[in-house]
């Protein structure tokens, strides 16, 4: 296999390629030839953000030719989705990098009792921007989806119930340790739910744990919601590869 080391990645839409085509919109063409001054018969990554990338090589400006399927290994092996009520400001812009670096395959954006926010398109479309470029920085082959639901009920509700491992965190409980949930955790994927500033409510908490959330700490001390979903990733992802 060619080596990679160092090889722009570059995320394509599905309708970007062709049999063995890849059309190349403005602004990648713009990135690779201009920025990069990548020119023709220049290498470069192609990935579909679902799992596939390819090796590919630039014909003529617009376009470039696959010229093998790459088999490569960096996702965590289950999926974890991680439900953020959102945070002030752009705290969520932070989150979404640090957790793609981490292999997040997905965040949900709830709006919960203690926040108001309903976050604008021009929000989530930076999110999904953010979690591209992040995900082509850290070699991941899917880049994970972003969306928004209005409250944490309608967050449950999302197919959930099918995910076996689903972890709740609540401060200042008696919660087991999410690592020994995790060292515990039954077979499959895993969701995560972290609370906004002032915390779940308690109606919140109830409605989770009525969906089967498990109430899970994450230490003794109280994190800010902007850190909460990045420690709690991190020690998804580190137990994950340590087994
Ligand atoms: N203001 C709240 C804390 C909110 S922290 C209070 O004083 O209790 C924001 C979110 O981060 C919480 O809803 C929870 O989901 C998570 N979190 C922060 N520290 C935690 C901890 N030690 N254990 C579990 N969850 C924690």
């Amino acid at each position: 296999m060619s080596n990679l080391w160092g090889m722009q990645r570059v995320s394509i839409a599905s309708t970007q390629k062709y049999k063995s085509k890849i059309m190349l919109n403005q602004h990648q063409k713009h990135y690779l030839c201009r920025v990069l001054r990548l020119g023709k018969g220049d290498r470069f990554i192609a990935m579909d953000g679902r799992g596939k990338s390819w090796l590919a090589e630039l014909t003529a400006s617009t376009s470039a030719r696959i010229i093998e399927a790459l088999v490569q290994d960096t996702e965590l092996g289950v999926e974890v989705t991680l439900m953020v009520a959102l945070p002030k400001g752009n705290g969520f812009d932070n989150i979404v990098r640090c957790c793609t670096e981490l292999g997040a395959s997905s965040f949900v954006t709830v709006g919960s009792d203690r926040t108001l926010l309903k976050p604008s398109a021009h929000k989530l479309s930076r999110w999904r921007k953010i979690a591209t470029s992040a995900a082509e920085q850290s070699e991941r082959q899917i880049v994970p989806e972003v969306k928004v639901t209005t409250d944490f009920v309608t967050a449950c509700d999302l197919n959930h119930q099918l995910t076996p491992n689903r972890y709740l965190c609540v401060g200042r409980g008696r919660a087991p340790h999410l690592l020994h949930r995790l060292e515990n955790r039954q077979i499959g994927n895993i969701i995560i739910a972290t609370g906004p500033e002032g915390g779940w409510s308690e109606g919140e908490i109830e409605i989770g744990c009525a969906s089967g959330f498990q109430p899970v700490s994450l230490g003794k001390r109280i994190l800010r919601s902007i850190i909460a979903p990045i420690f709690a990733m991190s020690l998804v992802a580190a137990t994950l590869e340590k087994e």
